[in-house]
């Protein structure tokens, strides 16, 4: 079975969290993991971005990478955040370019109630928001379980 080791950021505005549904979502295979249902998947790695404007990005990944990290997920809290992080496409872009590794964007599914105020308020409508939300999207029943 392919191993693969993963990294995650989180949203500054969400430190203290534990990654309960982070940690539920890989294990399930569930929103942006659904990718690894045939894989062995560690998570190496596991930070948030210091705050607006995200200064660890620079950093963080380096380390991530020397414990083996291929993958960077930049989680779901910075997609559903009010404001979703403006930031999100360039951390992406930056982290490719700068380390040549892969970023999905998410991790675990969209619960329910963010997608229905980010639908009243028209937040995704945009092309490359609608690409952002893809992987962690779901479906109702998927979003609802991690409400
Ligand atoms: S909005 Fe973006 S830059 Fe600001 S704290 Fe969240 S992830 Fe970091």
């Amino acid at each position: 079975m392919k191993r693969i080791r993963i990294g995650i950021i989180i949203c500054d505005r969400y430190r203290r969290c534990a990654g309960g549904k982070c940690f539920r979502s890989l294990r399930d295979r569930e929103g942006a993991f659904t990718e690894y249902k045939n894989m062995a998947v560690e998570i190496a790695g596991y930070t948030n971005c210091d705050g607006c404007p995200g200064g660890n990005i620079e950093y963080a990944v380096d380390e991530m990478m020397k414990n083996g990290v291929t993958v960077i997920h930049l989680a779901t809290g910075l997609i559903v955040g009010y404001p979703p992080c403006p930031s999100i496409p360039v951390f992406s872009d930056f982290i490719k370019v700068k380390y040549g590794i892969e970023v999905v964007y998410g991790t675990h599914p969209i619960p329910q109630k963010y997608f229905i105020m980010h639908d009243q308020l028209g937040t995704w409508r945009d092309p490359e928001w609608g690409k952002i939300i893809q992987p962690a999207l779901t479906d109702e029943k998927m979003r609802m379980a991690y409400d």
